[in-house]
Formats: structure tokens, C-alpha cells, sequence
């Protein structure tokens, strides 16, 4: 059973609108029943996210192209579509569809059993409060981990625009606001994201002594986009204790990828080394972006992640190393990190 760091499933259901129920027992999208059973997938990160527009993201003939930053989302529309995804997160779990967990010794026994386990993340926090009021509700509501932005400017810092050919060196870090927000999360006993901030950003995490964590981030060295992790960056995750989550999105996996849309899983092994050597074995796990990213060819959704393991062990990992980059490194993490 694989757990992973990073995937859209709530908010590509809550796009689609109808019943997410009968939605997520159906063979679409990249997570879905089916497919889940079909391909091991236990459980992972399901990201709240905030979208532009409410309309489903179209991945055919998807390419890297520069982009500015997206224009800020005011907290009111943010805190709709947020508690409209917990809400289709708890009817999934009515249902018996997935099971919300808030440690990793639960997240543990919903996969032994076969189950579906859920950690809710919160990418981009435009929903929450100056005075931080909203964190401590969501976390009620079982929220465990945060991004304080998605590639948007916030209150809290700004996140990197989508760009090829420069690092995440874009913009300015953290706010005063931002690190009370991380702060407060740390207090919490919560992962603290730092995918789609800038590079001071999150080195300004690193200078609070949080574990940096980048749940869906690749090594910069094999695609030189921002939303990637230099050599430096990849280092202090190892340093901190943290973790680097393999992003599938094609446009993150190779410079090729960035401008043609197209990866295979050959470049997905290419990043497991670039990771693996980067931040040691031991910080390294998955970051699918199912369901919020064109995946390599091969890879139509997670019903294929056994091609992926069979890839890696041909490729010469050995059993504990796919198991510590499959599920056992996040495991491991979550316990020393969630109260
Ligand atoms: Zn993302």
C-alpha cells in the first residue's frame, strides 16, 4: 500500500460538482475507488485548495508556459471552497470511502486494513485569519499540514509564479503574519509545507527550526523550474529531518517535460536518484499531484503506481528502499511530527 505526500482529489471532486460520492466510487480522475484499489494506493495528503475559477482543470495538451503570478483570493471565497471540500472529505468518509486521520499511527492501521487514509493538508491559506482564528478551527476539523501559500501572494508571503529556467528565488519570504502563522501551526503539532513558496520563504522556515518539508517538489539540477528544489534546498530537508515529496506533474519531472508537456517514468527514477542524493534516503517519498497534474505517459492514474514500483525495483532499489520511498519515509516522519 503506498501513502503519498500531495494529490487534488477534494477540490478536483468539489470542481466537478454532483454527487463526490458516486463521483469517487466511478473510474475518473487520477484517485478514484477503482483505481485506488487497483493500484495500491492507501491513503495520503489530500490538499484543500482554493482555485481561481470553480471549473475543472483540463490536462490534455498541457505544457510549461511562464506565468505571472495569480492574482490574491480574498479569504471569504477561500474559506467557501475549503469547507466545501472538508465537507466532501466527511461524506467520503460516510460513505466508507476514505478514513480522516490525524496521527500516523491511524493512518497506519486504515492502510493495513485496506483502507483509504486520508491527512488533510491545507495548500495556500488564504482562508485563515490574521489572528489565526480559522487555523485553530480547521484543525478541529482535522486539518494536519499547511502550505501558508499556493503560487499566489497572500498575507503570509508569496508563493513562486510558474517559470522554467530560474529557481524559486522569485520573490520575497514570509511576512511578520506568516511567521506567526507558521509559529502557530508548529504549536499545533502540524507539517508546515513548503511547496510553491519562494526560496526565502523557505529558508525563513528553516531559520524558525521547523523540518522542511516540500510535499510535491522536485530536484532543480534535472528541470530547472521554480517550483523545484536546488541542490541547497534538497541538503537542509535531509539536514532538518524533513521530506521531499516526487511530484508526477510532467512539467516538473525534466527541462523536456517544462516545454513539451510529455515525461515518462524514466524521469521519475531520474528524480528519485536526484532526491535520494540530494536529501538521503531517508527524506524522500512520493508527491503525486493526482488529480492536479498531466502525469507521464504510462501513468494514467493510480491504478498504474504499480508500474512505478516495478520501475523502481528494476532500476535496482532494493525492498526497503522502495518501501521507505513508497510509504515507510512519510510514516516515519508523521509520527515524529503530528501530535
Ligand atoms: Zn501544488
Amino acid at each position: 500500500m503506498i501513502f503519498d505526500g500531495h494529490n487534488d482529489a477534494l477540490s478536483r471532486l468539489w470542481c466537478q460538482g454532483g454527487d463526490p460520492v458516486a463521483n469517487f466510487a466511478a473510474d475518473e480522475g487520477h484517485i478514484n475507488q477503482p483505481a485506488a484499489r487497483a493500484g495500491g494506493f492507501g491513503g495520503g495528503f489530500f490538499a484543500l485548495y482554493s482555485p481561481q475559477q470553480r471549473k475543472r482543470f483540463e490536462f490534455a495538451g498541457f505544457k510549461g508556459a511562464t506565468m505571472p503570478l495569480a492574482t490574491p483570493l480574498d479569504q471569504a471565497p477561500a474559506l467557501q471552497s475549503v469547507m466545501a471540500q472538508i465537507g466532501i472529505a466527511q461524506r467520503l468518509e460516510a460513505a466508507g470511502a476514505l478514513t480522516l486521520c490525524t496521527d500516523a499511527g491511524q493512518i497506519e492501521a486504515v492502510m493495513d486494513a485496506g483502507g483509504m487514509a486520508a491527512l488533510l493538508h491545507l495548500e495556500g491559506a488564504e482562508c485563515i485569519d490574521p489572528e489565526l482564528l480559522v487555523l485553530d478551527a480547521l484543525h478541529a476539523l482535522g486539518l494536519r499540514s499547511l502550505g501558508p501559500v499556493w503560487s499566489r501572494p497572500t498575507i503570509w508571503g508569496d508563493g513562486v509564479p510558474f517559470d522554467a529556467g530560474r529557481d524559486g528565488d522569485t520573490g520575497p519570504g514570509l511576512t511578520a503574519d506568516g511567521r506567526r502563522l507558521v509559529a502557530r501551526c508548529a504549536e499545533l503539532g502540524m507539517v508546515v509545507d513548503t511547496s510553491h513558496l519562494t526560496m526565502k520563504g523557505f529558508w525563513d522556515i528553516a531559520e524558525m527550526g521547523l523540518p522542511l518539508v516540500a510535499t510535491h517538489s522536485n530536484a532543480y539540477a534535472l528541470a530547472p523550474v521554480t517550483r523545484n528544489l536546488t541542490a541547497s534546498q534538497l541538503r537542509a530537508i535531509g539536514q532538518t529531518g524533513g521530506m521531499a515529496g516526487l511530484n508526477f506533474a510532467t512539467v516538473f519531472l525534466s527541462a523536456e517535460g517544462w516545454t513539451t508537456g510529455r515525461a515518462t517514468i524514466d524521469d521519475c527514477l531520474r528524480q528519485l536518484d536526484a532526491m535520494i542524493e540530494g536529501a538521503g534516503e531517508d527524506h524522500v517519498g512520493l508527491g503525486s499531484d493526482f488529480d492536479g497534474a498531466p502525469l507521464p505517459d504510462g501513468m494514467r492514474s493510480c491504478a498504474d503506481m504499480p508500474a512505478l514500483v516495478a520501475a523502481m525495483r528494476k532500476h535496482g532499489f532494493g525492498d526497503a528502499l522502495v518501501d521507505k520511498i513508497t510509504r515507510g519515509n512519510w510514516l516515519t516522519f508523521l509520527h515524529r511530527t503530528l501530535r
